[in-house]
């Protein structure tokens, strides 16, 4: 995979003027506490910056400093002279996002998905990062490009969500130095970790007891999973965003090794989520075998057919990784 420098990073980023910083649809606090810091790090360099994301800003991070400038991509077209493409594993997540960039003289991806062919003309991918927000802070960092407070909280939020609040395997110690520097420029850890972390809307909780009124076990209590239908989505008038970190309940159990979340989404796919406890068992490889991908232990796909086709043919597809008959 080629990889730039940060050096050769920071040049461009110095070089141009009209930037559009981007993310993966159905974005997480990574894909815009990344988007944002960069943003706000650019702009203080005095660039022209749009941020786009083809979900725009989730109410639940209303909070993040510099929101207001992250919005949805315009149906015309736009022309920059570098595009950045944050946390994103494969071009086409980006979405009307990466479509509404009608040209770019460079594009730029910055990523830690191992999955991540390396698309672009400059690419910076660390599979060893647990957040792209830990790599924009070591291209900020290495690179002398501005930090402030507002940019520190959108690393901090980047890094907590990724890596579920410094818990992870994927959590280095840099991560912990990162954290105390970022605290260091101004992040006041309780009330972020609180507005991250308690204060969800009560129709989430709501939500997570019809998907555990769904909850299913496998291979003797290895593979747990639950489902959410359309209807059910809409009864409760969940949101996308609502049922993130909800499969976590399922990572959380005893004896679980695969966790699985299926949607049912509009347009006759399935959604998948895998959260993974074992370096043995890669979720993001038998998510990329349906077109998906992520990490070893976090990973996702979208499938077509109903709930029951999409269930029966991914636990198959687990079954032929972990032994479901003991
Ligand atoms: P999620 O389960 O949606 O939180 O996603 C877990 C991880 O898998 C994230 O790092 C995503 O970027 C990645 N991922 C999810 N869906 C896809 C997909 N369709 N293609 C590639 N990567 C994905
Ligand atoms: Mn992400
Ligand atoms: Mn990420």
């Amino acid at each position: 995979m080629t990889k730039s420098t940060f050096a050769e990073i920071g040049g461009v980023l110095r070089a141009h003027q009209r930037f559009a910083v981007l993310s993966h649809v159905r974005p997480d606090g990574d894909a815009l506490g990344s988007q944002l810091a960069l943003a706000l790090s650019l702009q203080k360099l005095g660039k022209d910056v749009t941020v786009w994301n083809e979900d725009g800003l989730l109410q639940k991070y209303n909070f993040l400093p510099g929101g207001e400038r992250l919005t949805q991509p315009p149906r015309e077209p736009q022309d920059f002279d570098a595009a950045v493409a944050l946390d994103t594993a494969t071009q086409n997540r980006l979405g009307t996002a990466g479509e509404s960039v009608r040209s770019a003289k460079t594009w730029i991806n910055i990523d830690h998905h191992p999955s991540n062919p390396g698309y672009g003309d400059l690419v910076y991918i660390d599979p060893t990062s647990p957040a792209t927000g830990q790599i924009l802070f070591e291209l900020i960092q290495t690179e002398q490009l501005p930090m402030d407070r507002a940019i520190a909280e959108n690393l901090f939020v980047a890094i907590s969500t990724d890596t579920g609040s410094f818990q992870y395997p994927n959590t280095t110690a840099r991560t912990f130095e990162i954290g105390a520097e970022l605290l260091r420029c101004g992040v006041d850890v309780g009330r972020v970790s609180q507005l991250l972390y308690e204060n969800y809307p009560r129709r989430r909780t709501e939500l997570l007891r019809e998907l555990l009124g769904t909850m299913r076990f496998e291979a003797g209590g290895k593979i747990a999973s639950f489902s959410l239908s359309l209807k059910v989505a809409a009864d409760l008038k969940v949101k996308p965003e609502d049922n993130e970190g909800l499969i976590d309940h399922l990572r959380a159990i005893h004896g679980v090794i695969v966790a699985i979340f299926f949607e049912e989404l509009t347009d006759g796919k399935v959604r998948v989520s895998m959260r993974s406890k074992s370096e043995e068992v890669d979720v993001s490889a038998i998510c990329q075998k349906f077109g998906g991908g992520g990490h070893k232990l976090a990973a996702g796909t979208r499938v077509r057919g109903t709930l029951a086709e999409v269930e029966q043919k991914i636990l198959k597809a687990i079954c032929d990784v972990i032994d479901c008959n003991s």
